[in-house]
């Protein structure tokens, strides 16, 4: 088995985790290209070590950048510009897997293209499910992309549904399932009232009891909406009616998830939180590799507890089922809101607990002006795009 990668997203936790795992792979992996946003020194970095062929920067001053931190004797790699080139490369049939890892709807136009381009996809960017599933699972199957889903719930489900075969059939498999029993640890604060929420810091919000992740998706977990964009995410990978879909808080991180089949029996994927084993898992898939990062202790553990989720608490979770009853378009406004939302939070121009108001009232404006048609990818992005002008303006940034 030998591998080419495209890692869009590299400078991210995902995206350094995974040359940490290709790391383990002693040369059976080979790195092609990577992108990177605002990292520059590390994306000098990681392409000297992996001696990469391409690069993606977002700019012209960063691709200025790139060539004056490059003062290794090695052969510069070809640097492309823009978003549009992360597209482009998707479609470059010089490797043959795309870890899609970055973050937010910015990852959505190169992880469809990667399907169109019928790549084997390692999917972290949940976003690209949670804006436009209906689309991308279609490509998938239509182009014969291979689709390793490594956000930890969705890899434990995979596996559960698949153990260490190839070729299940997700869309028949729905029948023979009673339950999908999506896991939460319940993020950092689980034990808060609902009034202390109204003082969270962003780095309160950002420190992660189980799990080391980038700022979004550290936000993402703390409100919930993290866990409702991955029963989107679930609905969409495995064609699982929402219905079927249960989240229960597991505070211990260690079941990652389970799936329940219609005769009782209930198989579950248990491993150490660390995001090292679902890539590991992605990238040798069929064939298991070694982990570098532990195996799990019973008797150390002792116990595993499971709790109801708290949807007053968690109004976030709440929001994410709605849009998934209501459709591609509320779950578009919901995302677009998020992201502009959290990224207010974290520049520290709003509350905590404004995060969610400021996506009601998005999608409360939003249905002022229903019937909105979404007939291609660029009604999309201009849904995403008016709702962000809207989530800006009363978020005052
Ligand atoms: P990070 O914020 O750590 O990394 C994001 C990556 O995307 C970086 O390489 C960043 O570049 C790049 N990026 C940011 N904005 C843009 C943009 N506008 N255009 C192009 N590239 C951009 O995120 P994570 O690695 O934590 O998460 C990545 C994805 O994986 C998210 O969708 C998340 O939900 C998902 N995921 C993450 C998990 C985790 O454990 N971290 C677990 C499961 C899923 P730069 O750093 O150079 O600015
Ligand atoms: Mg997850």
């Amino acid at each position: 088995m030998f591998r080419r990668v495209f890692i869009f997203g590299s400078t991210g936790s995902i995206g350094k985790k995974a040359l940490e795992i290709i790391d383990t792979f002693h040369g059976d992996i080979e790195v092609f290209g990577l992108s990177a946003y605002s990292s520059i020194d590390c994306l000098v970095a990681q392409a000297i070590k992996y001696r990469v062929k391409v690069v993606v920067v977002p700019n012209l001053e960063a691709k200025e950048l790139f060539h004056k931190k490059w003062t290794n004797k090695n052969l510069i790699p070809k640097i492309l510009i823009g978003s549009e080139s992360l597209v482009d490369m998707a479609y470059d049939s010089s490797y043959d897997t795309v870890i899609a890892a970055i973050v937010g709807i910015a990852g959505m136009p190169s992880a469809l293209a990667a399907a169109k381009a019928g790549k084997r996809i390692l999917l972290a960017n949940k976003e690209v499910l949670v804006v436009a599933g209906d689309l991308f699972m279609q490509y998938v199957f239509t182009f014969k992309a291979e689709l390793i889903p490594i956000d930890s719930e969705h890899n434990a489900i995979f596996q559960c549904l698949c153990g260490n075969e190839n070729g299940i059939d997700f869309k028949k498999i729905e029948n023979s399932i009673n339950r999908i029993l999506l896991t939460a640890s319940g993020g950092p604060f689980r034990g808060y009232s609902l009034d202390s929420l109204q003082n969270v810091t962003p780095e309160k919000a950002c420190s992660h009891p189980r799990w080391n992740m980038g700022p979004k998706i550290s936000v993402d977990s703390s409100t919930m909406i993290n866990k409702g964009f991955e029963v989107i995410e679930t609905h969409w990978l495995f064609n699982i009616p929402t219905r079927k879909i249960e989240i229960l808080i597991h505070p211990q991180s260690v079941i990652h998830s389970m799936v329940e089949y219609i005769d009782g029996s209930i198989i579950a994927q248990l491993s150490k939180p660390d995001m090292g084993i679902p890539i590991s898992y992605a990238l040798g898939f069929p064939i298991r590799t070694k982990n570098k990062v532990g195996f799990v202790d019973f008797t150390e553990l002792r116990k595993l507890d499971f709790y109801q989720p708290d949807f007053i608490k968690f109004p976030c979770l709440s929001l994410a089922f709605d849009a998934l009853k209501l459709g591609q378009a509320h779950c578009i406004v919901l995302n677009a809101a998020n992201e502009v939302a959290v990224d207010a939070f974290l520049n520290e121009n709003i509350r905590y607990t404004s995060i969610s108001r400021i996506i009601d009232a998005s999608i409360n404006w939003y249905e002022q002006k229903i019937p909105y048609s979404l007939n291609n990818l660029d009604d999309i992005l201009h849904l995403d795009r008016i709702t962000r002008d809207f989530a800006r303006k009363i978020c005052h940034v």
